[in-house]
């Protein structure tokens, strides 16, 4: 699924050939994915605006328009958002096409129907309770540690827990506490000063390594351009099964189950709590 490089890396890709535009029309072509307002009124609310921004917060995209409502769009486990040339025929995946006035399209393409897209006056509503944002200045080893205090869920769930923090899933989590040495089961408090300070570290460093590989095509992940990501060549663990070793110290990468998250670590680097 996308996480916070996936988001960005299509925000990122995305912006200069969205900012300014006008939405000249949308088809749908599964209007479930539409959650707010109706399917009839998301189009003709949406149609005659112009795109004036583009941010992320978390997972989310969020466009805002000139009526001061926001877009917001959620890709979920395979969505993505395609920038084609005018009339180009969409995929049997493709679930909605937002029309821009300089000829392009954006194809929202979601084999599995899971991604979502709203259209709101404030998106507090969707995205106000998410967690910090990991690679802000406000998110500094003392944020995280008070964050951490006394709780008791493994470290790896509250890691992928958006209401902790925001925009890291599965990948990232696996990554950032092999790095760390952290074993996955850990319960969130009983890190030690040294431990919170290097996940902190660790938490940015492969978050913002992945932004510059443009993100991880493990699963249905295309930039807006149609090509794959190469932030996945970089896992150390994560996805790393059938006897697959670590790269530290050669020990068979092992995979167990948190709170139901396939979750995969180094037996050896990251001690059992
Ligand atoms: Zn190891």
């Amino acid at each position: 699924m996308p996480e916070l490089p996936e988001v960005e890396t299509i925000k990122n890709e995305l912006l200069p050939h969205i900012v300014g535009r006008r939405v000249n029309g949308v088809t749908l072509f599964w209007e479930g994915i539409v959650h707010q307002p109706s399917a009839r009124e998301f189009c003709s609310r949406l149609i005659g605006q112009r795109l004036i921004g583009l941010a992320r917060r978390g997972k989310y995209l969020i466009f805002s328009l000139t009526s001061g409502e926001v877009l917001v769009i959620h890709l979920k486990m395979t969505g993505s958002l395609l920038l084609k040339p005018a009339l180009a025929e969409a995929d049997k995946f493709v679930r909605a096409v937002i029309c821009l006035d300089n000829g392009t399209e954006i194809h929202f393409r979601d084999p599995r129907k899971l991604g979502a897209v709203w259209l709101v006056e404030d998106n507090n509503s969707i995205v106000g309770r998410l967690g910090p944002e990991p690679l802000e200045a406000g998110f500094t080893p003392q944020l995280l540690a008070q964050r951490l205090a006394n709780r008791t869920a493994p470290i790896k769930a509250l890691l992928s827990d958006q209401t902790f923090i925001a925009g890291i899933g599965n990948m990232y989590a696996d990554e950032a506490l092999f790095a760390a040495g952290v074993h996955p089961l850990r319960s969130g408090g009983s890190l030690s000063s040294e431990e919170v300070e290097r996940l902190h570290s660790t938490i940015q460093q492969v978050l913002w390594s992945a932004i510059s590989n443009k993100g991880a095509s493990v699963e249905n992940y295309f930039r807006p351009d149609g090509t794959l990501g190469t932030a996945h060549f970089q896992f150390q663990v994560a996805h790393r099964l059938g006897g697959k070793l670590c790269p530290v110290c050669d020990t068979p990468i092992e995979r167990i189950a948190v709170r139901h998250r396939g979750s995969y670590f180094c037996p050896e680097c990251q001690p059992q709590p």
